[in-house]
């Protein structure tokens, strides 16, 4: 996989952080001795962050099923999408591939290093289960003319379904060597299909990406993980400065992470799955909603008569919907996070006859 990797980074010589030791004065590090008022962190905001949040490793890694080797913890999934796309794209010479409509971060952090953005758009059908599709035969052609990154976003964000397996399978295949397939699974935990970590097993250019700023409710916090080889990992870990990750953060994720949070965030999920389910029933008998595609996320995108008249009637009622301007494939749609039960119902009376 180093193959892929940017050359000039593979020798970079690494910041060699401080030493710390917690029964230690610390007088090698420049910190202010003192708290400030009202910290009340457990280890002090006045002392930097350990250059790495080890114990988060820990706890994400058992979370996910993966050695500690195997993941970097990031400041959300997105820090993870730009360290992978500075790590292995050049600037002028290396790009990524996208399947549009999806998550426009994948090309807003391409552009910002200067790699060129190949879009393969998701195939259209007419019947919902089966539109938004990955073009594979497409992605196979492109793979051939080069790309170091493939984001695959299953559960895609906007269109809300996850992608076919078998799709990503033959996709891995073709890449075989030639360029990492980044699989974001953002939205895995709301999903009715499994992750699709077990690839892994079977192609080491396979990356995921996961989150804790959906199913346990910390988008605040700003946590996320990268999964893929100890060799993927280890050359993420120089391409990613130290220091990077707050101490509050490490603290909340740390209590998130303690088996009575995560099953009061299962729970939660469940609660969201049924709402999903409903809402995508009710949005479907809406005035002026034409179509509702399936979801596996925490979303439910519809295409409407009007979508600016739709989002004024809602913004009448103080609700705040998605819409994307910025891709005419989705000019009529419109992207709904699905809320408690009761914001769901406001969102219905706001939108009904
Ligand atoms: N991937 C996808 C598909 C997303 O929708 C998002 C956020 N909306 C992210 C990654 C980034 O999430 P975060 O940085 O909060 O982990």
């Amino acid at each position: 996989m180093l193959d892929l990797a940017r050359p000039e980074l593979l020798s970079l010589a690494p910041y060699i952080p401080g030493d710390y030791e917690p029964d230690c004065l610390r007088l090698n590090a420049n910190e202010s001795p003192w708290r400030a008022p009202g910290d009340a962190t457990q280890r002090g905001l006045n002392r930097y962050p350990p250059p790495r949040p080890e114990v988060i490793t820990r706890h994400l890694s058992a979370y996910y099923g993966v050695g500690e080797t195997e993941l970097l913890v990031t400041r959300g999934s997105s820090e993870a999408i730009d360290v992978l796309i500075r790590g292995f794209c050049a600037a002028g010479r290396d790009k990524v591939l996208i399947c549009p409509p999806t998550f426009d971060m994948y090309r807003l952090y391409a552009e910002i290093q200067g790699a060129g953005v190949c879009r393969v758009p998701l195939e259209r059908n007419a019947d919902p289960e089966r539109d938004f599709a990955l073009d594979v035969g497409e992605i196979r052609r492109r793979i051939d003319a080069g790309a170091k990154l493939i984001f695959i976003c299953s559960p895609n964000n906007p269109t809300g379904g996850a992608m076919a397996s078998a799709d990503i399978e033959a996709i891995c295949a073709a890449a075989d060597g030639r360029s990492l397939v980044v699989i974001d699974e953002a939205y895995q935990e709301f999903s009715g299909q499994p992750s699709l970590q077990d690839l892994r097993a079977k192609f080491a250019h396979v990356v995921f990406l996961r989150t804790l700023s959906k199913f346990v409710s910390l988008a605040g916090v700003r946590c996320g993980a990268v999964i893929a080889q100890p060799a993927v990992i280890d050359y993420l870990t120089r391409v990613l400065p130290p220091y990077t990750f707050p101490t509050p953060s490490i603290e909340l994720v740390g209590q998130a992470m303690e088996q009575s949070s995560l099953a009061v965030s299962e729970q939660r999920v469940e609660t969201l799955r049924q709402q999903r389910d409903r809402m995508q029933a009710a949005l479907g008998t809406q005035p002026g909603v034409l179509k509702v595609w399936p979801s596996d996320a925490n979303f439910v995108l519809i295409q409407v008569a009007d979508a600016s008249q739709f989002v004024a009637r809602v913004r009448r009622a103080r609700i705040l919907v998605r819409t994307f301007p910025n891709a005419p494939e989705l000019s009529d749609c419109v992207r709904i996070t699905i809320g408690r039960a009761e914001d769901n119902d406001r969102l219905l009376e706001a939108t009904g006859a």
